[in-house]
């Protein structure tokens, strides 16, 4: 971890992300400071709905950037205890359900019976609502996504598959490295926790993508 730390330093990463996530939170900010100050100026009988709407999403999303930042940013060693992939997924599930019903989209479970191994629960959930809100943003409507697990050799493997429009052929091969992102909200960051996750669990991420959709592996080892 000292040795990924330095990397980013001489990188000048962090100097860099610092900038950046000063800037992607201050956005939000601006846009709810204003709405609160048309609220101050307006009458109380307008329907405030959609701004209150819009604040609320604001706020969320600064609170996603300042997350995924500390989780890419933090020097902690991960908590790897012995547990079960099925079991976090499966505490998972109604988040990510709500979650699909809030796009309009589908989710569907297909996990199978695999054996324990060392997990850090919170990075790994962290990891898997990554790549699941990728696969949601990813799809016109109603698209699906497909979660499996399943042993394969001395693997054990997650499988997100989404019905999306493919990962741009111009950015497949910077996947994982920050701020890389083609979304006018995005952060550029999520693939980039998902990778040093996996890192941290000596798992690999593959994926195989097309204009018919995308599918991430994320394979780890069972010894
Ligand atoms: P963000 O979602 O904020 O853009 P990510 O690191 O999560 O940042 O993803 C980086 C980029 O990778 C996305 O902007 C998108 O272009 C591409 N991408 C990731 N997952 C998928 C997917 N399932 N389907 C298509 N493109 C994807
Ligand atoms: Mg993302």
């Amino acid at each position: 971890l000292d040795s990924e730390l330095a990397r980013f330093e001489s990188l000048n990463l962090i100097g860099e992300m610092a900038a950046s996530i000063a800037h992607e939170v201050r956005n939000p900010m601006t846009a709810v400071r204003g709405y609160l100050q048309f609220f101050q100026r307006s009458p109380k009988f307008v329907d405030y709905d959609e701004q209150l709407e819009i604040m609320i999403n604001e706020i969320d999303r600064a609170n996603s950037i300042i997350t995924e930042f500390l989780s890419l940013a933090k020097n902690k060693r991960s908590e790897l205890e012995i547990g079960n992939l099925n079991d976090i997924i499966n505490v998972m599930q109604p988040l990510l359900q709500a979650d699909a019903m809030c796009f309009g989209h589908s989710l569907r479970l297909e996990t199978s019976p695999i054996p324990d191994i060392l997990l850090d629960n919170k990075e790994i959930r962290q990891l898997i609502l990554n790549l699941v809100r990728n696969a949601y943003e990813a799809m016109e409507l109603p698209g699906s996504v497909i979660i499996k697990t399943y042993s394969n050799n001395d693997n054990i493997v997650l499988e997100i598959k989404d019905t999306g429009k493919g990962i741009p052929s111009e950015i497949r091969h910077k996947l994982g490295t920050p701020f890389v992102t083609t979304k006018d909200q995005g952060t550029g960051l999520g693939l980039a926790v998902c990778y040093r996750v996996a890192e941290r669990h000596t798992a690999v991420i593959e994926f195989d993508s097309s204009l018919e959709g995308t599918t991430f592996f994320v394979k780890f080892r069972t010894e």
